[in-house]
């Protein structure tokens, strides 16, 4: 077990004091040909930093600290489907915004996990600095790990305004990517059936 509520307070206490990103946000400002100083901008590195550090808050935990105790025998054989989590993430390449929704399906084992623990799981891994490729394979291994299911799937869809503002993606188009272990991995109809599943509206 990791030590979470250390990790937090120290977090807490970093942040309670002059948080060091603040002077480089003042300095970026300055590069970009702004005056940091003027009434508008005087307080957004302060703002900028306190930002930074709740949409990166994901590396404060892992995902047994937000499971907690949602995790129950499996009564039932069929499948759960966990459909349209949105989440919000910083790309890794540009710290800029993408967001969408992520899917989660998966064939229990013996156990099964709280359905709100899901989308807590989705945010752990998109509150950091992120590809979207990754965020859906590490959501995938969490309930490997967690659950220990029979197959898991998850399908993310997102946009990504590195992209979009900068022209270089057409203004509605979506990037999906995909993750299965599993029986989602090496039985094609099991996977199409729960695919279908997502598809439906
Ligand atoms: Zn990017």
């Amino acid at each position: 077990m990791t030590t979470p509520s250390h990790k937090a307070q120290e977090a807490q206490l970093s942040r309670s004091l002059a948080d060091p990103i603040v002077p480089h946000a003042a300095a970026m400002i300055e590069s970009l040909g702004e005056d940091p100083r003027r009434p508008g901008l005087a307080d957004t590195p302060r703002r900028f930093a306190k930002a930074m550090r709740y949409l990166t808050e994901g590396y404060e935990a892992e995902p047994r600290d937000v499971v907690g105790t949602g995790l129950f025998p499996a009564e039932g054989e069929g499948m759960v489907l966990v459909r349209d989590v949105e989440f919000h993430s910083l790309c890794e390449h540009h710290m800029l915004p993408f967001f969408g929704r992520v899917h989660v399906g998966y064939l229990p084992g013996d156990k099964i996990i709280g359905l709100s623990k899901i989308p807590r799981i989705v945010d752990l891994y998109a509150r950091r600095l992120q590809v979207q490729e990754r965020i859906t394979e590490q959501v995938a291994d969490a309930l490997v790990e967690l659950i220990a299911p029979k197959g898991v799937i998850v399908v993310a869809e997102a946009r990504h305004l590195c992209m979009a503002m900068r022209g270089v993606e057409k203004q509605h188009s979506a990037t999906a990517t995909r993750a299965v272990r599993g029986v989602y991995a090496h039985d094609a109809a099991a996977r199409q059936e729960i695919l279908a599943m997502i598809r439906e509206r």
